[in-house]
């Protein structure tokens, strides 16, 4: 497994977690895959022991009344996804169905963000900008400081936010603006 860097005495995150909320000595007992990175903590509110793990693809969380047994719930439920032939679906178990392309198994639970393509509208963008939306446009077209700041700290999402000024603009100018 790799442990999250803010856990390892000597980086910077750690310094910086350590200021943040305390750094909690903790070292992991379970069997995770290698290149899998843990993380725990206590949580801030409620202050819940957690422990999180990132096997490819996906995130388990696991909680309980200590660290370790958090660990042994999260493992647990990376074990049981591990030997499951998933049946995916766009509801999430016991709640909504999504439609931004998340994925749920309907027998083991696991989760994958990108299992789906995205169910849109059509049309959908057919109407004025609300009043957030222009004056998010506006920003978007005119504060190059934002901009940078937003590709320095999102950089995968810079496409996407361009596209996104693309549509606001093309709505402007077909639909107008509600005031
Ligand atoms: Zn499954």
């Amino acid at each position: 497994m790799r442990i999250a860097s803010h856990h390892q005495a000597g980086t910077a995150e750690h310094k910086l977690s350590g200021l943040l909320t305390g750094n909690v000595q903790y070292t992991p007992t379970c069997a995770w895959p290698d290149d899998c990175t843990v993380q725990w903590g206590h949580g801030i509110i409620p202050s819940t022991p957690f422990f999180e793990a990132f096997p490819t693809g996906t995130f388990i969380r696991g909680e309980g009344p200590t660290i370790a047994d958090a660990e042994v719930k999260a493992f647990a439920q990376f074990e049981s996804e591990f030997s499951c032939r998933h049946l995916w679906g766009r509801q999430r178990p016991g709640r909504s169905i999504y439609l931004n392309g998340a994925g749920w198994c309907r027998k083991c639970g696991a989760f994958r963000g990108k299992m789906f393509a995205e169910v849109v509208e059509l049309g959908h963008w057919r109407k004025p900008v609300t009043v957030w939306e222009a004056d998010f446009l506006h920003s978007l077209e005119t504060d190059a400081e934002m901009n940078a700041h937003m590709d320095r700290k999102y950089p995968a999402d810079s496409k996407a936010r361009r596209k996104n000024a693309r549509i606001l603009r093309l709505r402007m100018n077909l639909f107008g603006a509600l005031q």
